[in-house]
């Protein structure tokens, strides 16, 4: 693993800075009253992409790739292109480049920017391959004994959820409302989620497309990932636990995902890969791991309630725990001969560890409400109230330098009424 690359970009160079020259994350910013484009995180700073192509200071073949409110034309590219694009970063941006001077009107303070969504994302698909959270939420709800379906060792666990409700971090989240079996009641009712909860995940960006029928083996699936995101895949148990059986959740998580801003490239990741676990039963061949496709990634949870005067950090866990990799979940999606496009997003599912603080939902933290987490603030929480914050985070630990994500954080609204539920078309 080598050290830190410096960059004339001073900032980037500091301790601890999440985004120093060995990252080079993608986003999508705007300044003033201009339009979203593509930007690379640079110690505190944005390089503006449109501008740099602008001057001719990256050719990658093709016009126009970064004037634009998304990252997906570059993902078109292909590996070849996205290793050229990260090669001439790595160049421009290093410590003594010739470019600096023609490159310096192009930075812009990320103080001063407004980040949105750095994808178009075209499907979301949501696993659930942490063992411990399977193996948590199975417990609570069939006992210890049956707590893994019987299928979970062998199979990557997912339903297809919705894209048009992905959003980008700092982006509030409105309670979402839906059919509840109160214990014990005879019959449903209709009205808020009371068990909101979160679910800390990474997502894994796809940048390659695939034909109906086309199958991919692992390594071609690992290959074909752009990049990686924080992901919180908000979720209403109460909603879900009345609507899950038998097709799997449905209105319980498509009220909202939060993601990161940054996309972290798997080159930025490279030094970090690391194997899945040792496995209880032996995978089917097309699933079996070409080498390392995990990644070493540390990830916590905070949340600030409203008007408290700090946030308490709930959860620390690593993204190495999970027991599929998104590779592996890739090439499962694929093996059907379903059609996978470029900005694809798959949720790895609930990144839980072994101990109590390493629990990734509430649902897990607090055992399905019966054990209640007290913040350092002072307030109780089972599941979470209107004005909390969550924010999710994540950093891989270089020797000399950090590779961060960004926050991914959302605010809790409280729910609409009927009264409230705007305008039909
Ligand atoms: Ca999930």
């Amino acid at each position: 693993m080598s050290g830190l690359k410096r960059s004339w970009v001073s900032s980037a160079n500091g301790a601890g800075c999440p985004f120093p020259l060995n990252n080079l994350p993608y986003g999508v910013f705007s300044t003033g009253d201009q339009e979203p484009r593509c930007g690379v995180a640079i110690g505190d700073m944005i390089l503006d992409m449109a501008a740099v192509q602008a001057r001719g200071l990256i050719d990658l073949g093709a016009p126009d790739l970064f004037d634009m409110p998304y990252w997906n034309d570059v993902m078109e590219l292909g590996p070849k292109g996205w290793t050229a694009l990260r090669a001439r970063l790595l160049q421009i941006l290093a410590e003594g480049a010739p470019e600096q001077a023609e490159l310096a009107p192009c930075l812009v303070p990320m103080a001063e920017a407004e980040l949105h969504m750095p994808i178009a994302v075209s499907e979301f698909t949501d696993f659930y391959a942490g063992r411990h959270h399977a193996t948590n939420v199975g417990t609570m709800f069939r006992g210890a004994e049956n707590a893994l379906p019987p299928n979970w060792l062998h199979i990557p666990i997912g339903y297809n959820g919705r894209a048009s409700t992905v959003v980008v971090s700092g982006t509030d989240v409105i309670r979402p409302n839906g059919q509840i079996k109160p214990p014990g009641a005879d019959r449903p009712v209709f009205g808020p989620c009371a068990r909101l909860d979160f679910e800390l995940e990474v997502g894994a960006i796809v940048g390659g497309n695939t034909e109906m029928g086309q199958m991919l083996s692992v390594a071609d699936a690992d290959a074909m990932i752009f990049g990686y995101v924080l992901l919180n895949d908000w979720s209403a148990r109460d909603i879900q636990a009345w609507e899950y059986q038998p097709l799997g959740p449905f209105q319980a998580k498509a009220f909202a995902t939060t993601i990161s801003p940054w996309i972290v490239s798997a080159a930025a990741l490279a030094p970090f890969r690391t194997p899945t676990p040792t496995r209880e039963v032996p995978l089917l061949p097309y699933l079996a791991e070409p080498g390392p496709t995990l990644f070493d990634i540390d990830l916590s949870v905070a949340i600030q309630p409203k008007g408290a005067p700090r946030a308490t950090t709930i959860c620390r866990t690593n993204y190495r725990e999970m027991y599929y990799s998104a590779a592996q979940q890739l090439a499962h999606h694929a093996s059907s001969g379903c059609a996978m496009n470029v900005g694809d997003l798959l949720g790895s599912g609930t990144v839980s560890g072994p101990e109590r603080e390493n629990r990734g939902s509430m649902l897990e933290i607090s055992w399905g409400g019966k054990e209640p987490l007290t913040l350092e603030t002072g307030e109780s929480r089972s599941f979470l109230e209107d004005g909390d914050t969550v924010t999710l985070s994540g950093a891989a630990q270089g020797r000399g330098y950090t590779i961060g994500f960004g926050a991914c954080s959302g605010t809790i609204r409280p729910a609409r009424n009927f009264d409230q539920r705007g305008d039909h078309p």
